[in-house]
């Protein structure tokens, strides 16, 4: 079973490349974004309380964020790899998923991009969440509490690091190699 991460900043193209990865290898893709996303759509209890700090650019508070996770991972078949995109979005996050009873990794899938060309991707794609303000707010987010991880998953041997500058297609390509030698099954 592949349990993967996916890590980098917004506007790396971690969304396309998790569908890519999840369609070759029949792993779930869980999203915090999306599934964040479509609560507040819904309109629900947690789609309320996280849209202020979604809005902002803020993390929604780990607590929530957490639960909602470890809740997709108990609903998986125990037979059925993922890969988790947007989270862990911090080192307290990090610790919640190592304690889930699937929360061991194969892998981190590092998807690295300077500052600059984010700032022109985001503002290109214009989610209602992308305006520049709140853009600047992520990025600085991103770096404070997101980017220690790279660090964290280094020390535990799990990094694999891939340049996300590049076609859809190049950086498939990358993502492939990266997880040739990280020891996880190729599967579908
Ligand atoms: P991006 O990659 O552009 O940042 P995401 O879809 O991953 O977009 O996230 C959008 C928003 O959802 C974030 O700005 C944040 O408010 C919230 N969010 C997503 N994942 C998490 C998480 N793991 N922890 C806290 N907040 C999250």
């Amino acid at each position: 079973m592949t349990r993967l991460v996916l890590l980098g900043p917004p506007g790396a193209g971690k969304g396309t490349q998790a569908v890519r990865i999840c369609e070759a290898r029949g792993l779930q893709h869980l999203s915090t974004g999306e599934l964040l996303r479509a609560a507040v759509e819904a309109g629900t209890e947690l789609g309320v309380e996280a849209r202020v700090f979604m809005d902002a650019g803020n993390l929604v508070p780990d607590q929530l964020v957490s639960d909602l996770v470890a809740e997709r991972l108990r609903a998986l078949g125990d037979d059925s790899g993922f890969l988790l995109d947007g989270f862990p979005r911090n080192v307290g996050q990090a610790a919640s998923l190592a304690e889930q009873p699937r929360g061991a990794l194969d892998c981190v899938l590092y998807l690295r991009l300077e500052r600059e060309e984010i700032l022109q991707r985001l503002l290109a794609r214009g989610r209602s969440d992308d305006t520049e303000a709140v853009i600047n707010n992520r990025l600085d987010v991103y770096a404070r509490e997101t980017s220690p991880l790279v660090e964290h998953y280094e020390e535990q041997g799990l990094l694999k690091t891939i340049d996300g500058l590049g076609t859809m297609d190049e950086v498939a390509s990358r993502i492939k190699d990266a997880l040739r030698d990280c020891g996880a099954e190729a599967s579908a």
